[in-house]
């Protein structure tokens, strides 16, 4: 979309969607309150993506900063939350961020087509779209696809289009989880505590440290602490068949601090003298041996290395996104493919990774935006004023 918008300026530009509706998954991003990007900038921003140095021309180009001016001139301000986050203000509601959009490429002369599917390439590597099990050719100079990865997939983002792009050469590796919960077998006493938050803690997983929240769920575990060290757990299971993470649940408090607050506290008084929560407690004692546990003499060590054995990411369907798909070894610097230059690829359909916190809808707007500046570009059309 924000490519059309982009080329619309000097181009006429047809998009279609396959749904009924445009950005179905956009909607879905929003449930939650919709992290639109965040406030971070240069290196700091560049650290949150992967492969960073090939995206960051375009974070640099069309970034966090722009992308809210670009927002704000559609008339959805917006605003920083905590952790950089960054949201459209409140009271405005997703619904009414995307219509905006909607309205400001039908306003550009960008006409829409719902309903529209891509099914394929003919043998020049031409598009072939459907609608109403009829097909026809789109005729263009270039064509951009947007097409999303394969999480959600009732939103459309099913990575069906996969197989087309395979079978003109173009290397796509298979989709799998990111950002999503990990699979756990939890032990009996934690069942009562599946859904409650444990706040303020750090996950580390291989050399990854992440703070933030988890929660214990019917499977295992998720949440903002988890889905950034996901590659790290994804990593060793690929390389193990099984992987750990460890959570400190006093991250502010040094062992020696611990043992400090714990001198003169019964027994009893213990949990309550550091303040843990009773989820805290239930995971502290369901991942530590109960000789070790009742002899105390680790329990500060303890209550900073709560080691919880994963077994599997949570399904791909389930997934906030995943990884895979178009390898960046087949595109260009202009997010053209290699192999067929009037094809550019943008969004999540490319194979880049990063955390949740706005950076997804960041990375899927500044590839948008940048495939659309370069398109501009090959043409020779004018610079946007
Ligand atoms: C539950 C959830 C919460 C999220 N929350 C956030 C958040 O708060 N902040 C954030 O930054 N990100 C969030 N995300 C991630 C974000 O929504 C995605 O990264 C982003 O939407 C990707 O954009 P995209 O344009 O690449 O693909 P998509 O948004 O997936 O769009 C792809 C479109 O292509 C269409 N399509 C697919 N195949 C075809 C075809 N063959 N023919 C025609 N059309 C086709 C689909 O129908 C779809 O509309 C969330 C995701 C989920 C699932």
């Amino acid at each position: 979309m924000i490519a059309a918008a982009v080329l619309a300026d000097h181009v006429h530009v047809d998009l279609y969607e396959q749904g009924r509706n445009l950005g179905r998954k956009f909607l879905v991003a929003g449930d939650g309150g919709l992290n639109i990007t965040n406030s971070v900038e240069g290196e700091a921003l560049m650290a949150h993506y992967a492969p960073a140095e090939l995206l960051a021309p375009m974070l640099t180009d069309f970034g966090p900063l722009q992308l809210r001016a670009w927002l704000e001139g559609l008339g959805v301000p917006t605003f920083e939350g905590t952790s950089g986050r960054v949201f459209p203000q409140r009271g405005i509601k997703p619904a009414e961020v995307l219509k905006a959009i909607v309205d400001r490429l039908m306003a550009k002369g960008v006409s829409i087509y719902t309903g529209c599917r891509f099914v394929g390439f003919d043998e020049h590597a031409r598009p072939t779209m459907e609608r109403n099990e009829e097909r026809f050719a789109p005729q263009a100079d270039a064509f951009l696809f947007a097409l999303g990865g394969a999480s959600w997939p009732k939103t459309g983002s099913t990575g069906e289009w996969s197989h087309a792009f395979r079978a003109i050469g173009v290397r796509v590796e298979e989709f799998q989880a990111s950002n999503c919960g990990v699979v756990a077998e939890l032990p009996r006493p934690l069942h009562p505590h599946a859904g409650k938050p444990l706040k303020n803690i750090t996950v580390t997983c291989g050399a990854k440290t992440v703070r933030g929240e988890l929660t214990i769920t019917d499977h295992g575990v998720e949440g903002n602490a988890i889905y950034p060290v996901i590659p790290e757990v994804r990593a060793q299971l690929a390389a193990m068949g099984d992987a750990e993470i460890i959570i400190d649940l006093k991250p502010d408090l040094s062992e020696e601090r611990i043992n400090e607050k714990l001198r003169d506290a019964a027994w009893k008084e213990r949990m309550a003298a550091l303040r843990l929560d009773r989820p805290s407690v239930a995971l502290l004692k369901a991942y530590t041996p109960v000789q070790r546990f009742l002899d105390g003499r680790t329990f500060a060590h303890d209550l900073k290395h709560v080691r919880i054995p994963v077994q599997a990411l949570r399904p791909i369907e389930e997934a906030i996104s995943t990884v895979g798909g178009i390898v960046m070894d087949e595109v260009n610097e202009d997010l053209s493919l290699k192999a067929h230059p009037h094809l550019f690829v943008a969004g999540e359909m490319v194979e880049w990774d990063a955390p949740t916190g706005g950076f997804l809808l960041q990375g899927a707007f500044s590839t948008g935006h940048w495939a659309a500046q370069r398109i501009r570009a090959r043409f020779g059309l004018p610079e946007q004023v």
